[in-house]
């Protein structure tokens, strides 16, 4: 086809004013798309749940692409003193992390309420963790070791060790590169006294959620003040700390009228500062707040060193190596948590 006669021109050229046209309402039409299409993502990201049985795969890819972190609550079925529910440290680790997620991004697991603890057998008689622990404070009255109403959850170290480390291997496989496992006491020591060993096997950074961190991470000034200030999160068993977290985030389901008014007689089986005379949800509510803020700030570094880098390979292998120090001062210093 010759294309300069002069009435291919003429064509040509209405054509090209038809093109350029078509392209200039593409261009307009195309910007109002792409916005209302981003207002749209944004919209659905902030309506795509944080808790991992909710999610399709289509929001998991979302979730994951913004944030590779799985949040995985240390539960139990255990005594929290007369006026907490039997769940409560699932719970309360539960309602934080969702909290962190909205927050920083990543995926809430469904609680782990499975636990090791303190056991021993006698006879046929069977006690565990709190049922020895009922009184803590001096010239208080001490009881006789009991098995505690509601308590259902313990399963030897072992199997514990196998669930968790599973746990992780499947979560890295599905691409997390953070996990943070947090709440009732004997399990998180047991991620505490393992967390270095998982890294290196799965590739994955470890994170709880107590004051100091396991890497030495947490700067001393805001650990102090957690522990002066009762700022943690789980950090007694069902004393101040943990009935402020449950007042805060379950207000309906903390009965302290179902404990003794009589605060000369301590409640069976909590440790800490008593809770009738110092819990609140205001108390709750500051713990989470000053958590929320130290745990995002710790999160979102821990994000920056390994998104770059599509593997995080030598990020996380690095971070690891160099503070074991740190974290086995911290894991020494320990000892006093409950949860
Ligand atoms: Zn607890």
């Amino acid at each position: 086809m010759n294309i300069s006669s002069p009435n291919n021109l003429t064509l040509n050229k209405a054509k090209l004013n038809l093109i350029s046209l078509l392209f200039l309402l593409t261009l307009i039409s195309g910007c109002s798309v792409s916005d209302s299409d981003e207002n749209q993502e944004d919209r659905a990201q902030e309506e795509i749940p944080v808790e991992y049985i909710m999610l399709t795969p289509t929001d998991f890819r979302t979730r994951i692409a913004e944030a590779p972190i799985a949040y995985l609550p240390l539960g139990t079925l255990e005594w929290h003193g007369e006026h907490l529910p039997l769940g409560s440290d699932g719970m309360q680790s539960f309602s934080f992390m969702k909290d962190l997620a909205y927050e920083v991004g990543g995926i809430v697991l469904p609680m782990l309420y499975l636990g090791p603890d303190m056991m021993m057998a006698e006879g046929e008689k069977e006690l565990y963790g709190m049922d020895f622990w009922l009184s803590l404070e001096e010239g208080r009255t001490y009881m006789t070791p009991q098995q505690l109403d509601g308590s259902a959850y313990w399963v030897p170290d072992e199997l514990f060790h196998q669930i968790v480390e599973q746990s992780i291997k499947q979560l890295a496989r599905a691409g997390f590169k953070i996990i943070v496992a947090h709440g009732h006491g004997p399990s998180t020591r047991h991620v505490i006294a393992h967390w270095k060993e998982w890294e290196e096997m799965y590739d994955v950074l470890i994170y709880t959620c107590w004051s100091w961190n396991i890497r030495g991470e947490n700067d001393q000034e805001s650990s102090e003040k957690s522990n002066r200030e009762g700022l943690g999160i789980m950090t007694d068993h069902a004393g101040m700390n943990e009935t402020s977290l449950m007042m805060y985030y379950y207000p309906d389901l903390v009965k302290m009228e179902q404990l003794s008014p009589d605060t000369a007689l301590w409640p069976l089986a909590v440790a800490g500062k008593d809770p009738r005379l110092f819990a609140s949800a205001e108390q709750g509510q500051s713990a989470v707040e000053f958590q929320l803020e130290r745990m995002t700030k710790l999160l979102r570094e821990a994000l920056q060193r390994i998104l770059p880098a599509s593997t995080g390979t030598s990020a996380s292998k690095g971070a690891a190596s160099s503070t074991s120090e740190t974290s086995e001062t911290a894991a020494a210093a320990k000892a006093a948590t409950t949860g």
